[in-house]
């Protein structure tokens, strides 16, 4: 029995939405991740299936190890499709926003989305949802994924037999994409509940582990055998590794979207390890992600040094110095997470 979590108040407020809407935009979060494709495009295909009509848009391009997942190719990308997206934004009843919790991570689609008039939704698993941004907020923090919070609103307000295979098969991966193959946030037993209702939909979860983690160029892997040789520093004292990517370097390795994906966590394979920081140079800015294992709140970090934020073990952080300047200040603050590192 899946435990009954979200509460049947707001069960019954989406059911509402979902039967009263006929056209609705789902957005997720810029760099859109398996997770945001996985929570979108599933409730796409569920929506799809009743009838409506659903326009999924994401702010950014989304990584092609995940641009294979079904319904993706239908989807717009707001950069490469404004005027198209705006039509959609315009002409909708409703808009369910997922996996963000504030519109700021949808970069410039958030004013079109803030500006609609059209009722909203969010539904996420980040900390401190922004209550202003919409009418019906489903905020599940303690959850895995957004995909898992997607499975258990359907489920609840429908029979799994609604469920396609493809809507299975998104789900699936955004439930694996987030917990790392479900290596981390995913004791909770419901999960694998969840993942045996999917696997009788026919889904190959095996399969989709390959065709998510095993599709990397030569450069990706000849990019990270650099990045662990040359760049990895690690601070024993600290129990903390950094590695950093100029723009420079990711040219050596004809750099693609998405080719630094997971280097983050690399280092947290090492004996001690509990905090690894990977910083990358992007034309504008230093994007930072973090990481840890156990206690060590990543997301404290990232918001005290860095103005970011994000989970417990999984947060992330911008920075408008120089990568050197951004490396510094990095090792400065160390110090003052010293307790809280040796734990
Ligand atoms: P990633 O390292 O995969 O880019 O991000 C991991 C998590 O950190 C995301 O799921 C998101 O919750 C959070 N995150 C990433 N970048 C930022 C940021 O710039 N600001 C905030 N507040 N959170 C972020
Ligand atoms: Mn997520």
């Amino acid at each position: 029995m899946i435990k009954k979590i979200i509460d049947q108040n707001k069960i019954k407020e989406v059911e509402k939405a979902f039967n009263v809407a006929q056209n609705l935009v789902i957005v997720a979060h810029v760099g859109p991740d398996g997770d945001a494709l996985g929570s979108s495009l599933g409730l796409w295909h569920y929506l799809q299936q009743k009838g409506k009509k659903v326009t999924v848009i994401f702010p950014s391009p989304y990584p092609d190890f995940i641009g294979w997942m079904a319904g993706a190719e239908h989807s717009l990308i707001y950069t490469h499709k404004k005027e198209q997206s705006e039509k959609a934004i315009n002409e909708c009843d409703l808009i369910v926003a997922v996996d963000f919790n504030t519109p700021k991570r949808l970069d410039t689609l958030a004013n079109p989305i803030v500006n609609s008039t059209a009722k909203k939704i969010m539904i996420d698993h980040h900390l401190h949802p922004d209550t202003d941004f919409a009418q019906i907020i489903i905020s599940h923090p303690e959850m895995a994924s957004t995909s898992e919070l997607i499975f258990r609103i359907l489920n609840r307000i429908d029979t799994i037999e609604n469920i396609s295979k493809e809507c299975a098969e998104v789900l699936y991966t955004g439930m694996m994409t987030d917990t790392g193959a479900f290596t981390y946030n995913s004791n909770n037993q419901d999960i694998y509940i969840i993942i045996a209702e999917l696997l009788k939909k026919g889904i190959d979860k095996d399969a989709i582990y390959r065709k998510v983690f095993n599709t990397f160029s030569a450069d990706r892997i000849r990019l990270q055998g650099y990045c662990i040789y040359k760049k990895m520093k690690i601070y024993p004292e600290y129990r903390t590794a950094l590695i950093t990517l100029s723009k420079k370097e990711q040219q050596q390795f004809n750099f693609q979207n998405g080719d630094a994906e997971g280097f983050v966590n690399i280092p947290l394979s090492i004996k001690n390890i509990v905090f690894s920081v990977f910083m990358r140079e992007d034309s504008d800015k230093i994007k930072l992600s973090f990481r840890s294992q156990g206690d060590f709140p990543s997301n404290q970090f990232a918001k005290n040094i860095f103005n970011g934020g994000g989970h417990l073990n999984a947060s992330g952080g911008e920075s408008y110095l120089t990568l050197e300047e951004t490396a510094d200040k990095f090792e400065k603050a160390l110090p003052t997470f010293k307790n809280e590192l040796l734990k």
